[in-house]
């Protein structure tokens, strides 16, 4: 069941105020519309499941660097780091999935 609703995005574009993978180094310019972006904090991954419909589990992404060139392993590890960052997490624990519901 998905979580996902408009104030929930709406927290998330404004937390970012740009696109997320951009910022870090993403190949290629911004286009289109502005999306959020799911992501695990395990690197891995949860195979065959989306990341949760929460702000731990999101960025502002625009449409080029969510859907037509996906963040890269490297840009993803460094979402992972500003999330961790920005709610002042510790981010081994985020990465080994401490934040996440099993
Ligand atoms: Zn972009």
């Amino acid at each position: 069941m998905s979580k996902m609703t408009t104030a929930l995005w709406m927290e998330v574009v404004a937390r970012d105020g740009t696109c997320v993978p951009a910022v870090f180094g993403a190949w290629g310019a911004c286009s289109g519309t502005t999306t959020v972006e799911h992501f695990w904090h395990r690197p891995q991954g949860v195979k065959g499941k989306r990341a949760p419909d929460d702000p731990l589990h999101l960025v502002r992404s625009c449409w080029g660097h969510n859907v037509d060139h996906p963040p890269s392993h490297e840009v993803r590890m460094k979402m992972r780091e500003y999330i961790a960052r920005y709610y002042g997490l510790d981010l081994e624990a985020l990465l080994r999935g401490d934040y996440e519901v099993q």
